[in-house]
């Protein structure tokens, strides 16, 4: 999955190239900078590689998130619908700036379940956010139509499935925004980084100002700037966009390494007639950093967790019904509104709320799903062994519960 697993001399020399010159930041010291200007050379390599007409660099995915809510224009009041299972940054990005994050069910492509969002739509309904969880992407012509037919913005959460493809569209390209990770375990890293790609230029031109205290970005002086609106500063170094710009270069050769990993460990684990694959709206779209794979009933995929746990052979793979990071059923300190500053008494009701409802559907998907992240670096002998090995504790499992059922 991660792109820091194969790192090489073209991180190393991008790095250089800007402690060279030393300027660390991405805007303004035009002259000593001698033309290295890696930030917007990344950006303009993102345009390119993923074919959006702009892109904004910033210091992380949620950041970009933000970024990204704040231009479209959501806050005060909005209700913004986003997938039970997620990272928390979907919702630390929608309270960041004042909306209501609005959990509904996720089905088995493990992302927004349409159905769901349709049922969760109200007059206050401003954006849908899907996620494009592990690798693969959500279920887009049927979003893209509830969107239409409701006006509501669509902003797409890309920060897993950087390379991914739907119907011939990069992910994150789709909406009226989409957003990228280069976290140190995303598919392509920058250390921390993260990005807004759109097509819209005025939403590009406030994810610019937004992401840097308002600046326009305009003439020269940046004391002398003015400013249109109020921002923050969420903006990416030139250290950790050099580490960028190597490693999207490197992206055709990542992707194919995982494709042909993933297929390798799917056909071993394939041969098991209970075993059932994630549902994937465009197959040839897969990026291909997870295998997600579904047993029948919770208790056999628990047992077979369990029994990987006791052979030491479970690491590499994410059983997310108990992953804090990750799903509904553990985020105590959302279901509690605990934050550090005070909420309006209306938000903090309705958080508390949305993060309360019955997820019965999603938790029937989740906890009989195991992800597996494809590593760059297995050989095929590696794969086959890990394979091998899990297709006997599955089995194993499996013959156990029978006998006891
Ligand atoms: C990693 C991730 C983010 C946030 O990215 P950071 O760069 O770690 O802030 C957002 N959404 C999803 C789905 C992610 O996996």
């Amino acid at each position: 999955m991660p792109g820091f697993e194969l790192w090489s001399d073209a991180e190393r020399k991008h790095v250089n190239d800007v402690l060279e010159t030393g300027i660390l930041m991405r805007y303004g010291f035009d002259g000593p900078r001698k033309g290295i200007w890696k930030a917007k050379e990344l950006e303009q390599e993102i345009c390119n590689s993923f074919g959006s007409k702009h892109a904004q660099l910033v210091s992380s995915g949620t950041a970009a998130l933000t970024t990204a809510l704040s231009a479209l224009g959501i806050g005060y009041g909005d209700e913004v619908i986003m997938p039970s299972f997620t990272f928390v940054a979907s919702f630390e990005a929608i309270l960041s700036v004042g909306a209501v994050p609005v959990m509904v069910d996720v089905d088995d492509t493990l992302t927004l379940d349409p159905a769901a969002v349709k049922a969760a739509i109200t007059p206050k309904t401003k954006c849908v956010m899907p996620v494009h969880m592990c690798g693969s992407m959500a279920d887009m012509d049927a979003l893209q139509a509830i969107c239409k037919e409701h006006k509501l913005l669509l902003l797409e959460d890309a920060c897993q499935a950087i390379g991914g493809t739907y119907k011939g569209k990069k992910l994150g390209t789709i909406g009226d925004a989409g957003t990228f990770s280069f976290d140190f375990v995303k598919t392509i890293t920058c250390a921390e980084g993260g990005v807004v790609m759109t097509n819209n230029e005025d939403t590009y031109i406030k994810c610019d100002g937004y992401s840097d205290h308002g600046h326009d970005h305009k003439g020269n002086d940046r004391g002398a700037e003015p400013h249109p609106f109020i921002g923050y500063n969420f903006r990416i170094s030139e250290l950790h966009a050099a580490v960028g710009l190597a490693q999207i270069k490197r992206l055709p050769e990542f992707l194919a390494i995982q494709k042909k990993n993933h297929a390798a460990l799917k056909n071993i684990l394939a041969t098991i007639p209970e075993i059932s694959f994630r549902r994937i709206p465009d197959a040839e779209g897969d990026s291909c950093t997870f295998l997600n794979w579904f047993l029948p009933t919770t208790e056999i995929m628990q047992a077979v967790v369990a029994e990987m746990k006791a052979q030491g052979i479970f690491g590499g793979n994410f059983y997310w019904f108990r992953h804090n990071w990750h799903y509904i059923n553990v985020w105590d300190h959302l279901k509690h509104s605990i934050t550090l500053n005070a909420l309006s008494p209306e938000l903090k009701e309705k958080v508390i709320f949305h993060a309360n409802k019955d997820f019965s559907a999603s938790d029937a998907i989740i906890s009989r799903n195991v992800s597996t992240a494809i590593s760059l670096t297995w050989s095929e002998e590696q794969i086959k062994e890990k394979g091998e090995k899990m297709v006997a504790v599955i089995k194993k499992v499996l013959s156990e519960m029978a006998v006891h059922a």
